[in-house]
Order: C-alpha cells, then structure tokens, then sequence
C-alpha cells in the first residue's frame, strides 16, 4: 500500500518555520503584511478569505482585509489597487477570484505590482516562472513541488503526467517539473487516449476538477500521485480526481483529499508574502 503523504503535517512544519522567520522580522521592527481583497457574497470566497486571514494571525502575518460589496466598480477596485501597491505596510496582495462579472478579472491582476503579487498570478510572474528565473510561485504548485520535495523525490529524467492546464495549477506546476528536470507531458480535455499517458508516469499531477476520473488501475507500480482535485461528492463528501483506494494499491505515495495539497496552498500564500517582506527589508 502507498505511504500517504500528509498535507497538514507538512503544512505545519512549514508553517513553523514562517513563525520563526515573522518573529526575527520583528526584532528588526517588520510585521509583513498581506492585503486580502473580497469582492461581493460568494460564500466560498468568504470561506476562503476567512480561512487566510487566520492563518495570517496564526504565523504573525499583519493582514488587512478588505470587504467590498458586489456593486464595487471596476475603477473603485483598481484605485484600491493602487493604493495598496504604494504602502510600504503591504508586502502582498491578493484579490479573492472570482471576482462579479462586471469587472475584468485579468486587468485587476495585472494591476498589482509583481513584487506583491503573492499569488503568482502576474504574467510577469508566470514569465518569470517559465524561462527559470521565478519571482512568486503560484501557491498550489509551489505546494505541490514541496511535497515531492518532503518525499525525496528527484524529478530529473522521470516523466511526468499533469492533468489539467489551467494558468493556476496545470501550466504552472508543469513549468515547475520541467524546471527540474523532469520529462513532462500536459493533459487536457483533448487529450487521446489519456489511460496510456497517465500509465507511463512516474508521477502523476491531477489537476481536474473530475471525480475519480483517474483509475486507480491506470497507476504504474511505483508511481508518486500527487491530487490537486477538490470535489464534492453528495452533502458532504470530498474526494480527488484519483481513484484514491485503488490507487493506493499500485502508488509508492499518493496525496489524501482533503488533507493533502489543500493545507498546502495557503501555506505557500504565506511564506511567499514572508519572502516578499524579506525582500523589501534588505
Ligand atoms: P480548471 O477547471 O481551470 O482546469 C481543469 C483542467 O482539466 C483543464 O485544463 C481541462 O482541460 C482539464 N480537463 C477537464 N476535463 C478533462 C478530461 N476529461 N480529461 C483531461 N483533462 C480534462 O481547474 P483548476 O486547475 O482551477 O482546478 C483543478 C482542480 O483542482 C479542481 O478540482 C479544483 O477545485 C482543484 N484545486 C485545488 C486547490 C487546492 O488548494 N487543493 C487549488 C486550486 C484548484 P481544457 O483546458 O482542455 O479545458
């Protein structure tokens, strides 16, 4: 059976190690601070955005939230924007997505300064990712790379499978693989014959947002399987893209949901805006 690589255990080590680093900062006078922008009633996002202000508390992360209501205007946003790229308080910024219809979610993004652009979402930033020179990684990816690396993975001259393509997980954490070596192949809705690809990887990303719709009899013996999916099964069930149990047979390790690459995400929020606070203070 596959060793189950645990998300909140790894989360927590890290995000340990960021309360070390907020509490030197403080002995230098620097509390790094995150803006977290909301716009509208989506109850996820407050979820969301709840969940990140306390685990900002939590490291010893200033964060200034800002709650605005859905009839907030694009340009009202973007003043905001700016306003927050010029205070020296804010070390990150982050608007919750998605945002209402009216307003053009990719013009927000690209209106916050890169060097505050914690998510990672900047083109400038996915550039900067791509040619090896990264700034911010984007969380969920970076998170993923953490696990393989808390695993011993070494990724150079292994084939990779990713599932999904999306400019947050599948595309990012595929540049990420290739970073490091690996040989890596991107899946998506067009892809043929999708059981052959995934059953040549030695580890397999899936980043879907499908049920179950990896088979577990599709996992090469050995493999490292690695499920970003989140998906609500019923009331109250959670489960992966990956086959979990059957999986778990033929994996050497395979990620839990929940409780595998979720921790992780607003893990990486953190530390990227720890980083970026070191960053501004030297
Ligand atoms: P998107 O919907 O943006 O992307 C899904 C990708 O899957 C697309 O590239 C799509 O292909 C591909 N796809 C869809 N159907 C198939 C199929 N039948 N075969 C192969 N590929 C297919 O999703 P996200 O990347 O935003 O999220 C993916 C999953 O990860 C979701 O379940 C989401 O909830 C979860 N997630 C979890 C996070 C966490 O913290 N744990 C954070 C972010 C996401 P195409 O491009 O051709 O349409």
């Amino acid at each position: 059976m596959a060793r189950i690589i645990d998300g909140k255990i790894l989360a927590e080590k890290i995000r340990k190690e960021i309360t070390s680093d907020t509490n030197l900062l403080r002995l230098r006078g620097i509390t790094p601070g995150l803006a977290v922008v909301l716009v509208g009633e989506d109850p996820a996002s407050k979820v969301y955005v709840s969940m990140k202000e306390k685990a900002c508390h939590d490291v010893g992360i200033f964060s200034d939230e800002y709650k605005l209501s859905t009839e907030t205007s694009e340009a009202e946003l973007l003043t905001l924007i700016s306003r927050l790229n010029a205070d020296s308080k804010i070390n990150g910024i982050l608007v919750q997505l998605p945002l209402p219809k009216h307003i053009d979610s990719d013009k927000v993004l690209e209106s916050i300064l890169p060097e505050k652009d914690v998510d990672g979402f900047h083109p400038y930033n996915a550039g900067r990712l791509v040619v090896g020179k990264p700034l911010f990684q984007p969380c969920t990816p970076y998170g993923v790379m953490k696990m393989l690396q808390y695993e011993g993975v070494r990724l150079a001259g292994k084939e990779v499978v990713v599932i999904g393509r999306s400019n947050i997980v599948g595309k990012p954490v595929a540049a990420m693989c290739l970073q490091q070596n690996a040989t890596v192949t991107i899946c998506h809705s067009q892809t043929k014959d999708l059981e052959a690809k995934v059953r040549m990887a030695d580890v397999v990303i899936a980043a879907v947002g499908q049920p179950e719709m990896i088979k577990g009899d599709w996992i090469k013996d050995g493999a490292i399987v690695i499920d970003v999916g989140v998906n609500r099964v019923g009331e109250k069930k959670l489960v992966g893209d990956v086959e979990y149990v059957a999986a778990s047979i033929h994996a050497a390790a395979i990620t839990p949901v929940p409780g595998g690459v979720g921790p992780m995400t607003i893990t990486m929020l953190l530390y990227n805006t720890v980083e970026s606070a070191k960053r501004t203070s030297h």
